[in-house]
Protein backbone atom coordinates (compact mmCIF):
# COMPACT_ATOMS: atom_id res chain seq x y z
CA UNK A 1 0.00 0.00 0.00
CA UNK A 2 1.23 3.66 -0.61
CA UNK A 3 0.38 6.06 1.85
CA UNK A 4 0.64 9.26 0.00
CA UNK A 5 4.18 10.57 0.18
CA UNK A 6 4.54 14.40 2.18
CA UNK A 7 4.93 16.91 -0.46
CA UNK A 8 6.98 19.93 0.52
CA UNK A 9 6.72 21.05 3.96
CA UNK A 10 6.22 24.77 3.93
CA UNK A 11 4.01 25.03 0.80
CA UNK A 12 1.40 22.37 2.10
CA UNK A 13 -0.89 22.77 5.00
CA UNK A 14 -0.02 20.47 8.01
CA UNK A 15 -2.94 18.51 9.84
CA UNK A 16 -1.93 18.43 13.78
CA UNK A 17 -3.48 15.87 15.65
CA UNK A 18 -4.32 16.24 18.88
CA UNK A 19 -5.38 13.93 21.74
CA UNK A 20 -8.70 14.95 22.52
CA UNK A 21 -8.31 13.13 26.39
CA UNK A 22 -5.03 14.95 27.13
CA UNK A 23 -4.42 17.61 24.72
CA UNK A 24 -1.03 16.31 24.30
CA UNK A 25 0.33 16.55 20.34
CA UNK A 26 -0.04 13.31 18.79
CA UNK A 27 1.63 13.88 15.32
CA UNK A 28 2.26 16.35 12.16
CA UNK A 29 0.12 15.14 9.24
CA UNK A 30 1.25 16.35 5.91
CA UNK A 31 -2.25 17.08 3.92
CA UNK A 32 -1.90 15.18 0.52
CA UNK A 33 -1.36 18.07 -2.62
CA UNK A 34 -3.27 18.09 -5.64
CA UNK A 35 -0.45 16.79 -7.80
CA UNK A 36 -0.08 13.54 -4.58
CA UNK A 37 -3.88 13.41 -5.52
CA UNK A 38 -3.67 13.19 -9.09
CA UNK A 39 -0.48 10.84 -8.63
CA UNK A 40 -2.32 8.39 -6.57
CA UNK A 41 -5.32 8.13 -8.56
CA UNK A 42 -3.24 7.24 -11.46
CA UNK A 43 -1.71 4.54 -9.52
CA UNK A 44 -5.19 3.36 -8.00
CA UNK A 45 -6.07 3.37 -12.22
CA UNK A 46 -2.45 0.90 -13.13
CA UNK A 47 -3.61 -1.39 -9.84
CA UNK A 48 -7.44 -1.59 -10.37
CA UNK A 49 -7.29 -4.10 -13.47
CA UNK A 50 -4.95 -6.85 -11.70
CA UNK A 51 -6.71 -6.62 -8.04
CA UNK A 52 -10.17 -7.17 -10.77
CA UNK A 53 -8.61 -10.12 -12.27
CA UNK A 54 -7.79 -11.66 -9.29
CA UNK A 55 -11.59 -12.75 -8.25
CA UNK A 56 -13.69 -12.29 -6.07
CA UNK A 57 -11.64 -15.46 -3.98
CA UNK A 58 -7.95 -14.08 -3.73
CA UNK A 59 -9.95 -10.30 -3.00
CA UNK A 60 -11.52 -11.71 -0.69
CA UNK A 61 -8.19 -13.81 1.15
CA UNK A 62 -6.43 -10.95 0.82
CA UNK A 63 -9.38 -8.25 3.09
CA UNK A 64 -8.96 -10.88 5.10
CA UNK A 65 -5.71 -11.48 6.11
CA UNK A 66 -5.34 -7.19 6.64
CA UNK A 67 -8.78 -7.73 8.72
CA UNK A 68 -6.64 -10.42 11.20
CA UNK A 69 -3.83 -7.50 11.17
CA UNK A 70 -6.31 -4.96 12.45
CA UNK A 71 -7.33 -7.11 15.06
CA UNK A 72 -3.82 -8.26 16.28
CA UNK A 73 -2.27 -4.12 15.67
CA UNK A 74 -1.64 -3.20 19.76
CA UNK A 75 -0.59 -0.19 17.86
CA UNK A 76 -3.51 0.71 15.74
CA UNK A 77 -5.57 0.01 19.00
CA UNK A 78 -3.39 2.06 20.54
CA UNK A 79 -3.72 4.82 17.56
CA UNK A 80 -7.99 4.76 17.66
CA UNK A 81 -7.86 5.63 20.89
CA UNK A 82 -5.35 8.40 21.53
CA UNK A 83 -7.15 10.21 18.38
CA UNK A 84 -10.33 9.83 19.58
CA UNK A 85 -10.64 9.78 22.98
CA UNK A 86 -13.11 6.48 23.27
CA UNK A 87 -12.96 3.91 25.55
CA UNK A 88 -10.74 1.12 24.63
CA UNK A 89 -13.75 -1.01 25.10
CA UNK A 90 -15.44 0.75 22.28
CA UNK A 91 -12.62 0.97 20.09
CA UNK A 92 -11.81 -2.72 20.11
CA UNK A 93 -15.55 -3.77 20.77
CA UNK A 94 -17.20 -1.58 18.54
CA UNK A 95 -14.91 -0.63 15.78
CA UNK A 96 -12.19 -3.46 15.60
CA UNK A 97 -15.35 -5.83 16.04
CA UNK A 98 -17.44 -4.93 13.81
CA UNK A 99 -14.31 -4.24 11.05
CA UNK A 100 -14.06 -8.00 11.72
CA UNK A 101 -17.62 -8.78 11.42
CA UNK A 102 -18.10 -7.19 7.79
CA UNK A 103 -15.11 -8.59 6.36
CA UNK A 104 -16.26 -12.12 6.76
CA UNK A 105 -19.51 -10.92 5.67
CA UNK A 106 -18.31 -9.68 2.42
CA UNK A 107 -15.60 -11.99 1.74
CA UNK A 108 -17.61 -15.05 2.23
CA UNK A 109 -20.53 -16.78 0.42
CA UNK A 110 -22.68 -14.12 0.58
CA UNK A 111 -20.46 -11.27 -0.96
CA UNK A 112 -19.24 -13.89 -3.71
CA UNK A 113 -22.70 -14.73 -4.57
CA UNK A 114 -23.74 -11.10 -4.77
CA UNK A 115 -21.18 -10.50 -7.09
CA UNK A 116 -21.70 -13.56 -9.69
CA UNK A 117 -22.80 -13.58 -12.40
CA UNK A 118 -26.34 -14.03 -13.84
CA UNK A 119 -28.37 -15.23 -16.31
CA UNK A 120 -32.03 -14.41 -17.06
CA UNK A 121 -34.36 -16.33 -19.51
CA UNK A 122 -36.24 -14.10 -21.60
CA UNK A 123 -40.29 -15.27 -21.51
CA UNK A 124 -40.97 -13.69 -25.21
CA UNK A 125 -37.53 -14.04 -26.69
CA UNK A 126 -36.77 -17.47 -25.37
CA UNK A 127 -34.32 -18.01 -28.20
CA UNK A 128 -32.07 -15.40 -26.08
CA UNK A 129 -30.55 -15.44 -22.96
CA UNK A 130 -29.37 -12.48 -21.15
CA UNK A 131 -26.03 -12.64 -19.03
CA UNK A 132 -26.50 -9.85 -16.31
CA UNK A 133 -22.84 -8.94 -15.29
CA UNK A 134 -21.31 -6.87 -11.94
CA UNK A 135 -17.98 -4.88 -12.77
CA UNK A 136 -15.96 -2.41 -10.94
CA UNK A 137 -16.48 1.09 -11.33
CA UNK A 138 -12.72 1.75 -10.95
CA UNK A 139 -11.26 3.69 -8.38
CA UNK A 140 -13.92 4.91 -5.36
CA UNK A 141 -13.20 7.97 -3.25
CA UNK A 142 -13.90 7.21 0.26
CA UNK A 143 -14.56 10.25 2.40
CA UNK A 144 -14.97 9.44 6.37
CA UNK A 145 -16.26 11.17 9.11
CA UNK A 146 -14.08 11.56 12.41
CA UNK A 147 -16.30 9.69 14.86
CA UNK A 148 -15.42 6.62 13.40
CA UNK A 149 -11.93 6.43 12.07
CA UNK A 150 -11.50 2.67 11.55
CA UNK A 151 -15.49 1.51 11.27
CA UNK A 152 -16.51 4.51 9.32
CA UNK A 153 -12.88 4.94 7.38
CA UNK A 154 -10.85 1.80 5.93
CA UNK A 155 -14.47 -0.45 6.92
CA UNK A 156 -16.66 1.43 4.19
CA UNK A 157 -13.74 0.31 2.00
CA UNK A 158 -14.43 -3.36 2.89
CA UNK A 159 -17.05 -3.72 -0.12
CA UNK A 160 -16.29 -1.44 -2.72
CA UNK A 161 -12.38 -3.59 -2.42
CA UNK A 162 -14.15 -6.81 -2.41
CA UNK A 163 -16.25 -5.85 -5.65
CA UNK A 164 -13.14 -5.11 -7.54
CA UNK A 165 -12.32 -1.80 -7.35
CA UNK A 166 -9.46 0.28 -6.05
CA UNK A 167 -9.80 2.48 -3.37
CA UNK A 168 -8.66 5.97 -2.23
CA UNK A 169 -9.55 6.78 1.21
CA UNK A 170 -10.01 10.42 2.61
CA UNK A 171 -10.01 10.61 6.29
CA UNK A 172 -11.14 13.75 8.19
CA UNK A 173 -8.76 15.99 9.23
CA UNK A 174 -9.25 15.14 12.76
CA UNK A 175 -8.49 11.71 12.65
CA UNK A 176 -6.36 10.11 10.08
CA UNK A 177 -3.80 8.14 12.13
CA UNK A 178 -6.17 5.00 12.26
CA UNK A 179 -6.37 4.88 8.62
CA UNK A 180 -2.16 5.58 7.86
CA UNK A 181 -1.46 2.72 10.44
CA UNK A 182 -4.10 0.57 8.53
CA UNK A 183 -2.42 1.72 4.93
CA UNK A 184 0.80 0.42 6.81
CA UNK A 185 -0.15 -2.90 7.56
CA UNK A 186 -1.55 -3.24 3.51
CA UNK A 187 1.83 -2.57 2.70
CA UNK A 188 3.68 -4.75 5.53
CA UNK A 189 1.19 -7.98 4.35
CA UNK A 190 2.63 -7.45 0.78
CA UNK A 191 -1.02 -6.52 -0.30
CA UNK A 192 -1.30 -5.08 -4.42
CA UNK A 193 0.44 -1.65 -3.90
CA UNK A 194 -2.39 1.18 -5.31
CA UNK A 195 -5.10 -0.66 -4.62
CA UNK A 196 -6.07 1.09 -1.25
CA UNK A 197 -4.43 4.22 -0.15
CA UNK A 198 -5.10 6.80 2.26
CA UNK A 199 -4.48 10.21 1.61
CA UNK A 200 -4.93 12.89 4.55
CA UNK A 201 -6.23 16.05 4.24
CA UNK A 202 -9.01 18.45 4.76
CA UNK A 203 -12.27 19.02 2.65
CA UNK A 204 -10.23 20.01 -0.50
CA UNK A 205 -8.53 16.94 -0.49
CA UNK A 206 -12.40 14.91 -0.32
CA UNK A 207 -13.37 17.56 -2.92
CA UNK A 208 -10.25 16.50 -5.49
CA UNK A 209 -11.71 13.25 -5.19
CA UNK A 210 -15.50 14.31 -6.15
CA UNK A 211 -13.67 15.41 -9.33
CA UNK A 212 -11.84 12.21 -10.17
CA UNK A 213 -13.22 9.19 -9.10
CA UNK A 214 -15.48 6.63 -10.63
CA UNK A 215 -17.61 6.69 -7.59
CA UNK A 216 -17.89 8.26 -4.03
CA UNK A 217 -18.76 6.45 -0.80
CA UNK A 218 -19.50 9.97 1.71
CA UNK A 219 -20.51 9.79 5.14
CA UNK A 220 -20.69 12.89 7.10
CA UNK A 221 -23.02 15.67 7.65
CA UNK A 222 -25.96 16.50 5.55
CA UNK A 223 -24.56 19.88 4.70
CA UNK A 224 -21.42 18.39 2.95
CA UNK A 225 -23.63 15.70 1.68
CA UNK A 226 -25.32 17.89 -0.10
CA UNK A 227 -22.15 19.55 -1.74
CA UNK A 228 -20.70 16.12 -2.32
CA UNK A 229 -24.13 14.78 -4.19
CA UNK A 230 -24.41 17.67 -6.03
CA UNK A 231 -20.43 17.27 -7.60
CA UNK A 232 -20.91 13.73 -8.43
CA UNK A 233 -24.56 14.52 -10.50
CA UNK A 234 -22.35 17.33 -12.75
CA UNK A 235 -20.24 14.54 -13.20
CA UNK A 236 -22.53 12.03 -14.03
CA UNK A 237 -20.88 9.56 -11.34
CA UNK A 238 -22.70 7.00 -8.60
CA UNK A 239 -22.45 8.81 -5.14
CA UNK A 240 -23.26 7.01 -1.98
CA UNK A 241 -24.39 9.33 0.97
CA UNK A 242 -24.72 8.51 4.91
CA UNK A 243 -25.39 11.77 6.55
CA UNK A 244 -26.72 12.85 9.54
CA UNK A 245 -30.16 12.04 11.25
CA UNK A 246 -32.51 12.94 14.28
CA UNK A 247 -32.90 9.17 15.73
CA UNK A 248 -35.69 8.96 17.96
CA UNK A 249 -36.56 6.11 20.49
CA UNK A 250 -40.40 5.53 21.04
CA UNK A 251 -41.33 4.03 24.91
CA UNK A 252 -44.43 2.92 24.91
CA UNK A 253 -46.39 2.56 28.44
CA UNK A 254 -46.40 -1.42 28.28
CA UNK A 255 -42.38 -1.49 27.67
CA UNK A 256 -39.76 -3.04 29.85
CA UNK A 257 -38.68 0.31 31.71
CA UNK A 258 -35.66 -0.64 33.19
CA UNK A 259 -34.18 -2.21 30.01
CA UNK A 260 -35.56 0.88 27.87
CA UNK A 261 -33.67 3.34 30.26
CA UNK A 262 -30.28 1.36 29.97
CA UNK A 263 -30.38 1.48 25.93
CA UNK A 264 -31.30 4.67 25.99
CA UNK A 265 -28.30 6.15 28.42
CA UNK A 266 -26.25 3.58 26.03
CA UNK A 267 -27.08 4.94 22.48
CA UNK A 268 -26.85 8.50 24.01
CA UNK A 269 -24.07 8.52 25.28
CA UNK A 270 -22.01 5.43 23.93
CA UNK A 271 -18.78 7.18 22.12
CA UNK A 272 -19.68 10.26 23.93
CA UNK A 273 -22.63 10.63 21.80
CA UNK A 274 -20.60 10.92 18.57
CA UNK A 275 -22.85 8.37 16.99
CA UNK A 276 -24.99 8.88 13.94
CA UNK A 277 -27.84 6.37 14.68
CA UNK A 278 -27.57 7.33 18.04
CA UNK A 279 -30.72 7.83 20.60
CA UNK A 280 -31.11 11.67 19.59
CA UNK A 281 -34.25 12.08 21.43
CA UNK A 282 -37.05 9.70 23.53
CA UNK A 283 -40.46 9.98 23.03
CA UNK A 284 -41.85 8.35 25.95
CA UNK A 285 -45.52 8.00 26.43
CA UNK A 286 -47.14 10.04 29.50
CA UNK A 287 -47.88 7.82 31.92
CA UNK A 288 -44.82 5.79 32.29
CA UNK A 289 -42.48 9.17 31.62
CA UNK A 290 -41.76 10.07 35.25
CA UNK A 291 -40.31 6.73 36.12
CA UNK A 292 -38.57 6.08 33.31
CA UNK A 293 -36.94 9.73 33.22
CA UNK A 294 -35.89 8.52 37.05
CA UNK A 295 -34.28 5.13 35.58
CA UNK A 296 -32.76 7.07 32.87
CA UNK A 297 -30.85 9.62 35.37
CA UNK A 298 -29.82 6.76 37.95
CA UNK A 299 -27.86 5.28 34.44
CA UNK A 300 -26.52 8.27 33.47
CA UNK A 301 -25.40 9.39 37.16
CA UNK A 302 -23.54 5.92 37.38
CA UNK A 303 -21.23 6.55 33.95
CA UNK A 304 -17.52 6.65 34.90
CA UNK A 305 -15.85 9.41 32.32
CA UNK A 306 -12.26 9.71 31.85
CA UNK A 307 -9.65 8.45 29.54
CA UNK A 308 -8.17 5.02 28.47
CA UNK A 309 -9.98 2.11 30.13
CA UNK A 310 -10.36 -1.60 30.42
CA UNK A 311 -6.86 -2.21 29.58
CA UNK A 312 -4.20 -2.89 32.34
CA UNK A 313 -3.40 -0.15 34.37
CA UNK A 314 -6.10 2.04 33.31
CA UNK A 315 -9.17 3.28 35.37
CA UNK A 316 -12.36 1.23 34.17
CA UNK A 317 -14.43 4.01 31.93
CA UNK A 318 -17.65 4.21 30.46
CA UNK A 319 -17.69 7.44 28.30
CA UNK A 320 -14.69 9.33 26.83
CA UNK A 321 -13.28 12.22 25.74
CA UNK A 322 -15.43 14.63 22.84
CA UNK A 323 -13.31 13.75 20.02
CA UNK A 324 -14.26 16.91 17.70
CA UNK A 325 -13.98 20.16 19.56
CA UNK A 326 -17.35 21.55 17.58
CA UNK A 327 -19.56 19.42 19.58
CA UNK A 328 -18.93 20.86 22.88
CA UNK A 329 -19.93 23.71 21.66
CA UNK A 330 -22.96 22.25 20.01
CA UNK A 331 -24.43 20.56 23.59
CA UNK A 332 -23.77 23.70 25.30
CA UNK A 333 -25.72 25.79 23.06
CA UNK A 334 -28.77 23.33 22.75
CA UNK A 335 -28.63 22.44 26.80
CA UNK A 336 -28.62 26.30 27.08
CA UNK A 337 -31.60 26.79 24.43
CA UNK A 338 -33.60 24.02 26.55
CA UNK A 339 -32.89 25.46 29.61
CA UNK A 340 -33.81 28.62 28.78
CA UNK A 341 -36.95 27.54 27.45
CA UNK A 342 -38.41 25.61 30.78
CA UNK A 343 -36.39 22.01 30.11
CA UNK A 344 -35.07 20.33 33.24
CA UNK A 345 -31.55 18.63 33.74
CA UNK A 346 -32.07 15.51 35.35
CA UNK A 347 -28.51 14.41 35.69
CA UNK A 348 -25.25 15.82 34.50
CA UNK A 349 -25.22 19.65 33.54
CA UNK A 350 -21.79 19.89 35.14
CA UNK A 351 -20.59 21.09 31.09
CA UNK A 352 -17.34 20.81 29.75
CA UNK A 353 -14.42 19.67 32.54
CA UNK A 354 -11.75 22.31 32.86
CA UNK A 355 -7.86 20.70 32.43
CA UNK A 356 -6.53 20.42 29.30
CA UNK A 357 -8.86 16.92 28.18
CA UNK A 358 -11.88 17.36 25.91
CA UNK A 359 -14.30 16.01 28.44
CA UNK A 360 -17.79 17.08 28.64
CA UNK A 361 -20.81 15.68 31.34
CA UNK A 362 -23.16 13.30 29.67
CA UNK A 363 -26.40 15.43 30.17
CA UNK A 364 -29.86 14.02 30.53
CA UNK A 365 -33.07 16.53 29.92
CA UNK A 366 -36.51 16.51 30.90
CA UNK A 367 -39.14 18.24 29.87
CA UNK A 368 -38.41 19.06 26.51
CA UNK A 369 -40.47 20.11 23.96
CA UNK A 370 -40.69 19.71 19.91
CA UNK A 371 -39.91 23.36 19.40
CA UNK A 372 -36.51 23.29 21.29
CA UNK A 373 -32.92 23.02 19.52
CA UNK A 374 -32.06 19.66 21.34
CA UNK A 375 -35.84 18.24 20.07
CA UNK A 376 -35.21 19.28 16.33
CA UNK A 377 -31.49 19.38 15.37
CA UNK A 378 -28.79 16.72 15.40
CA UNK A 379 -26.86 17.07 19.09
CA UNK A 380 -24.18 14.09 17.87
CA UNK A 381 -22.93 15.00 21.37
CA UNK A 382 -23.53 13.88 25.07
CA UNK A 383 -26.81 15.16 25.61
CA UNK A 384 -30.12 13.14 25.56
CA UNK A 385 -33.39 15.13 26.16
CA UNK A 386 -36.65 13.42 26.87
CA UNK A 387 -39.89 14.14 25.85
CA UNK A 388 -43.83 13.37 27.05
CA UNK A 389 -45.92 12.42 24.17
CA UNK A 390 -49.80 11.63 24.84
CA UNK A 391 -49.60 8.65 22.82
CA UNK A 392 -48.31 6.35 20.19
CA UNK A 393 -49.82 8.65 17.55
CA UNK A 394 -47.99 11.96 18.58
CA UNK A 395 -44.83 10.21 18.94
CA UNK A 396 -45.21 9.33 15.32
CA UNK A 397 -46.59 12.59 14.05
CA UNK A 398 -43.12 13.83 15.99
CA UNK A 399 -41.08 11.47 14.48
CA UNK A 400 -42.09 11.85 11.08
CA UNK A 401 -41.87 15.40 10.98
CA UNK A 402 -37.82 15.45 11.00
CA UNK A 403 -36.60 16.22 7.92
CA UNK A 404 -34.13 13.39 7.81
CA UNK A 405 -35.36 9.85 8.55
CA UNK A 406 -32.06 7.43 9.49
CA UNK A 407 -32.57 5.01 12.30
CA UNK A 408 -35.18 4.40 15.18
CA UNK A 409 -36.49 2.40 17.93
CA UNK A 410 -39.56 1.02 19.42
CA UNK A 411 -40.20 -0.36 22.81
CA UNK A 412 -43.35 -2.71 23.92
CA UNK A 413 -43.78 -5.56 24.97
CA UNK A 414 -45.95 -6.30 22.42
CA UNK A 415 -43.91 -7.11 19.71
CA UNK A 416 -46.50 -6.62 17.12
CA UNK A 417 -47.82 -3.37 17.77
CA UNK A 418 -44.19 -2.00 18.28
CA UNK A 419 -43.75 -3.51 14.31
CA UNK A 420 -46.89 -1.82 13.10
CA UNK A 421 -45.26 1.12 14.74
CA UNK A 422 -41.95 0.98 13.40
CA UNK A 423 -43.18 0.22 9.97
CA UNK A 424 -44.87 3.59 9.98
CA UNK A 425 -42.06 5.18 10.99
CA UNK A 426 -39.72 7.08 8.27
CA UNK A 427 -36.44 5.86 8.46
CA UNK A 428 -33.92 3.43 6.60
CA UNK A 429 -33.89 0.79 9.86
CA UNK A 430 -36.05 0.95 13.02
CA UNK A 431 -35.14 -2.03 16.28
CA UNK A 432 -37.54 -2.96 18.07
CA UNK A 433 -36.83 -3.27 21.99
CA UNK A 434 -32.78 -2.52 21.34
CA UNK A 435 -30.68 -0.06 19.85
CA UNK A 436 -27.87 0.59 17.15
CA UNK A 437 -28.25 -3.79 16.92
CA UNK A 438 -28.81 -2.62 13.02
CA UNK A 439 -25.12 -1.41 12.71
CA UNK A 440 -24.09 -4.56 13.57
CA UNK A 441 -26.43 -7.12 11.61
CA UNK A 442 -24.57 -6.52 8.37
CA UNK A 443 -26.31 -8.74 6.56
CA UNK A 444 -29.39 -6.48 5.96
CA UNK A 445 -29.22 -3.07 4.22
CA UNK A 446 -28.46 0.13 6.49
CA UNK A 447 -29.41 3.60 5.58
CA UNK A 448 -30.88 6.81 5.40
CA UNK A 449 -34.17 8.33 3.59
CA UNK A 450 -35.16 11.62 3.23
CA UNK A 451 -31.75 14.09 4.18
CA UNK A 452 -30.11 11.23 5.93
CA UNK A 453 -29.09 10.57 2.24
CA UNK A 454 -28.81 8.25 -0.85
CA UNK A 455 -28.02 4.51 -1.00
CA UNK A 456 -27.16 1.47 1.85
CA UNK A 457 -24.13 0.06 3.45
CA UNK A 458 -24.45 -3.44 4.23
CA UNK A 459 -25.91 -6.46 2.90
CA UNK A 460 -26.02 -7.41 -0.88
CA UNK A 461 -27.70 -4.39 -1.96
CA UNK A 462 -24.15 -2.37 -0.70
CA UNK A 463 -21.78 -4.78 -2.71
CA UNK A 464 -23.84 -4.26 -5.55
CA UNK A 465 -23.72 -0.30 -5.64
CA UNK A 466 -20.25 -0.54 -5.88
CA UNK A 467 -21.02 -2.40 -9.49
CA UNK A 468 -21.81 -1.46 -12.62
CA UNK A 469 -23.70 -3.31 -14.85
CA UNK A 470 -23.59 -5.09 -18.35
CA UNK A 471 -26.09 -6.80 -19.96
CA UNK A 472 -24.80 -9.35 -23.00
CA UNK A 473 -28.03 -11.10 -24.55
CA UNK A 474 -26.69 -13.48 -26.51
CA UNK A 475 -28.47 -16.41 -28.69
CA UNK A 476 -29.59 -19.94 -26.53
CA UNK A 477 -27.09 -23.03 -27.58
CA UNK A 478 -29.79 -24.62 -29.64
CA UNK A 479 -33.35 -22.49 -30.03
CA UNK A 480 -31.24 -19.48 -31.02
CA UNK A 481 -30.70 -20.89 -34.61
CA UNK A 482 -33.94 -19.35 -35.08
CA UNK A 483 -32.61 -15.98 -34.58
CA UNK A 484 -31.71 -15.49 -38.52
CA UNK A 485 -35.19 -16.12 -39.69
CA UNK A 486 -36.80 -13.90 -36.31
CA UNK A 487 -34.59 -11.49 -37.72
CA UNK A 488 -35.80 -11.67 -41.07
CA UNK A 489 -39.27 -10.94 -39.92
CA UNK A 490 -38.47 -8.30 -37.71
CA UNK A 491 -36.12 -5.86 -39.44
CA UNK A 492 -36.40 -4.19 -42.64
CA UNK A 493 -38.14 -4.54 -44.92
CA UNK A 494 -41.58 -4.09 -42.61
CA UNK A 495 -44.25 -6.62 -43.87
CA UNK A 496 -48.51 -5.91 -42.92
CA UNK A 497 -48.31 -9.97 -42.44
CA UNK A 498 -46.02 -9.26 -39.11
CA UNK A 499 -47.80 -6.78 -37.64
CA UNK A 500 -50.76 -8.74 -38.27
CA UNK A 501 -49.00 -11.33 -36.12
CA UNK A 502 -48.03 -8.75 -33.45
CA UNK A 503 -51.24 -7.44 -32.86
CA UNK A 504 -52.76 -10.65 -32.76
CA UNK A 505 -49.93 -11.71 -30.00
CA UNK A 506 -50.29 -8.49 -28.08
CA UNK A 507 -54.26 -9.66 -27.50
CA UNK A 508 -53.57 -12.99 -26.89
CA UNK A 509 -50.64 -12.47 -24.38
CA UNK A 510 -51.31 -9.27 -22.50
P1 LIG B 1 -18.37 16.46 7.63
O1 LIG B 1 -19.45 16.47 6.62
O2 LIG B 1 -17.93 17.74 8.19
O3 LIG B 1 -17.06 15.75 7.04
C1 LIG B 1 -17.07 14.43 6.53
C2 LIG B 1 -15.87 14.24 5.63
O4 LIG B 1 -16.01 15.06 4.46
C3 LIG B 1 -14.56 14.66 6.28
O5 LIG B 1 -13.54 13.79 5.86
C4 LIG B 1 -14.36 16.04 5.72
O6 LIG B 1 -13.03 16.47 5.75
C5 LIG B 1 -14.84 15.84 4.29
N1 LIG B 1 -15.21 17.07 3.58
C6 LIG B 1 -15.41 18.31 4.09
N2 LIG B 1 -15.77 19.16 3.08
C7 LIG B 1 -15.80 18.43 1.95
C8 LIG B 1 -16.12 18.73 0.58
N3 LIG B 1 -16.49 19.95 0.21
N4 LIG B 1 -16.05 17.73 -0.33
C9 LIG B 1 -15.72 16.48 0.04
N5 LIG B 1 -15.40 16.13 1.31
C10 LIG B 1 -15.44 17.10 2.26
O7 LIG B 1 -18.87 15.46 8.78
P2 LIG B 1 -18.16 15.12 10.14
O8 LIG B 1 -16.79 14.60 9.88
O9 LIG B 1 -18.31 16.26 11.08
O10 LIG B 1 -19.03 13.87 10.65
C11 LIG B 1 -20.15 14.01 11.47
C12 LIG B 1 -21.41 13.78 10.68
O11 LIG B 1 -21.34 12.51 10.06
C13 LIG B 1 -22.65 13.74 11.55
O12 LIG B 1 -23.67 14.52 10.96
C14 LIG B 1 -23.05 12.27 11.57
O13 LIG B 1 -24.42 12.06 11.75
C15 LIG B 1 -22.57 11.82 10.23
N6 LIG B 1 -22.34 10.37 10.22
C16 LIG B 1 -23.23 9.59 9.52
C17 LIG B 1 -23.09 8.21 9.53
C18 LIG B 1 -24.06 7.33 8.78
O14 LIG B 1 -23.79 6.14 8.64
N7 LIG B 1 -25.18 7.84 8.29
C19 LIG B 1 -22.01 7.56 10.29
C20 LIG B 1 -21.13 8.48 10.96
C21 LIG B 1 -21.30 9.84 10.92
P3 LIG B 1 -12.49 17.28 7.02
O15 LIG B 1 -12.82 16.48 8.24
O16 LIG B 1 -11.05 17.33 6.78
O17 LIG B 1 -13.21 18.58 7.01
Amino acid sequence: MTVSAPGTPAALPTLSIVAPATGALLAEVPAASPAEVAAALERAQRAQPAWEALGPRARGQALRRLARAIRDDERLTDTLVAETGKPRYEAVGMEIFYTLELTRYYTGRAGRRALREEQRRPFLFAIKRARVRRLPHGVVGVIGPWNWPLLNNYADCVAPLMAGNAVLLKPSEATPLTSLRVAELWKELGLPEGVFQVLPGRGEVGQALCDRCDMIFFTGSVKTGRQVGARCGERMIPVVLELGGKSPMIVLGDADLPRAARAAVWSGFANSGQVCIRTERVLVEESVAERFTALCAAEVKALRQGAGGVAAGDQDIDVGAITFAPQIDNAEKQIGDAVARGARVAAGGDGRRPGSGRFFAPTLLADVSPDMLVAREETFGPVLPILRVRDAEEALRLVNESPTGLSGSVWSADVARARALAQRIVAGSVCINDVLMNYFVVEAPLGGVKASGLGVRHGPEALRQFCRLQTIVEDQPLSGRLSPLIQKQLMFPYRPRTLRVLRWFMRRVY
